[in-house]
């Protein structure tokens, strides 16, 4: 799950890692009245959406006027802003962060994260602040600086002289070193504490009064660490979601929507996975990643078909089943009966292998449904993309 920055930059608060005086605003009266209290010599105000690259894209406005905060607050709220991370249809600002600008000296780039290959949190940094990480990463790989930390021990002085040094610290600001390596062992404590998956802090400055300041905060939580942390539960922003995504954890379904044209739904991971190999295989291209779980029930398939047909790319449907642990004839009564409720207008096709497999397909083929029962992967995917017609994006052909 991921987290507005003022959220970010709340908990960074409360773990004692310092962040310029700021608020939530949602409507230009509480930006009114709070750029009034604040009384600053800069203020900022910046769009909360779940995306990088504001700055860019005119998300982050600055002006030494607190009279004109809310003209600036009256561009951003309701704007729909496009970033290189939005993708083109952007996202809607619905809130603002509206804080004392800071005067800055230096910008870093600072970040702790999970490497999955060694299993340990590491620490990112780099003199390169406020640009993204991968470009610094392409165009000048030694200018980034990592420095994992073995749980079993944890974060350590060490690490953060490590880093103090490698960035060049002591003489871009030596009075730095110390508040640097504290804030790193805080963050630490936070990533651990809160079992977050990213922190990233971009840009991390030093001020010209020289001090640290987190600028910019981003948080990921670990999904499956949320029941942990019922706070958390308060942050989470369903605008920012995917809609069919939403709908498909409530009904614990595996759901990750993509820009294909054929509705896969699929029983397991991997067999999920190798179903969508499968439709690029013959020609076409997977509008969804869906699996309903090894012990599918016919509620479960149900919830699937609905999510499916809500996604208005979708122009087939590819069921397939394998009987393990479920039972075709049932995930076939599954089919028939959400099939019934809502009007199907679009070829399906479904292949049942396993646990009553005859059955089944048996049942499809007396429902009087238009749905096409088959037994073989390949012959099944054939028979989709055929009924769809080939939509294989043609990269080529766009490329000038
Ligand atoms: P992002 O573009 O979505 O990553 O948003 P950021 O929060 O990183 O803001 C973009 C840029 O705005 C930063 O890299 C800074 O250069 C600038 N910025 C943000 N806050 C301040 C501030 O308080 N003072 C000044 N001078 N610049 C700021
Ligand atoms: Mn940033």
């Amino acid at each position: 799950m991921n987290i507005h920055e003022f959220q970010a930059k709340q908990l960074f608060a409360q773990f004692g890692i310092p962040v310029p005086i700021g608020r939530e605003i949602k409507t230009l009266l509480a930006a009114e009245k709070w750029a009034a209290k604040l009384n600053a010599p800069v203020y900022v105000v910046k769009a909360q959406i779940h995306a990088g690259g504001r700055g860019k894209a005119g998300g982050v406005k600055l002006t030494k006027n607190g009279a004109e905060v809310p003209a600036l607050a009256k561009e951003l709220l309701g704007r729909t802003l496009v970033t290189h991370q939005t993708g083109p249809k952007g996202r809607k600002v619905r809130r603002l962060l509206i804080e004392e600008g800071a005067g800055i000296a230096k910008e870093l780039y600072l970040s702790l994260l999970l490497d999955r290959d060694s299993g340990w949190p590491v620490f990112i940094a780099s003199t390169e602040g406020g640009m993204e990480i991968e470009e610094v990463a392409a165009k000048s790989p030694e200018k980034v600086l990592k420095e994992p930390i073995d749980p079993a021990v944890g974060y350590q002085g060490y690490n953060g002289r490590n880093l103090a040094y490698g960035l060049g610290l002591p003489a871009l600001e030596p009075t730095i070193m110390g508040p640097f390596i504290t804030m790193l062992g805080n963050l630490y404590r936070l990533f651990m504490e809160k079992n977050a998956s990213l922190i990233e802090i971009n840009p991390l400055v030093i001020t010209q009064d020289k001090k640290l300041m987190a600028l910019d905060g981003k948080v990921s939580i670990d999904d499956n660490a949320l029941f942990k942390h019922p706070d958390f539960q308060a942050m989470r922003d369903l605008h920012e979601e995917e809609p069919l995504e939403i709908e498909a954890t409530n009904n614990n379904l595996n759901y990750v929507k993509l820009d294909g044209n054929i509705g896969c739904m699929v029983n397991g991971a991997g067999l999920a996975m190798a179903t969508m190999d499968v439709i690029k295989l013959a020609g076409s291209e997977p509008a969804n990643f869906l699996d309903v779980g090894g012990g599918a029930t016919k509620e479960t398939v149900a919830a699937g078909f609905r999510i499916l047909l809500k996604d208005r790319n979708v122009k087939g449907i590819f069921i397939n089943i394998f009987g393990g642990i479920v039972r075709c004839e049932r995930i076939a009564h599954g089919v028939i009966e959400s099939a019934k409720e809502v009007a199907i207008k679009i070829p399906v096709v479904v292949r049942l292998q396993g646990t009553n497999a005859e059955e089944g397909r048996k049942l499809l083929q007396e429902s009087g449904l238009k749905i096409e029962a088959a037994t073989d992967l390949w012959e099944a995917a054939q028979k989709i993309v055929a009924l769809t017609g080939k939509k294989r994006k043609k990269v080529e052909a766009t490329a000038s």
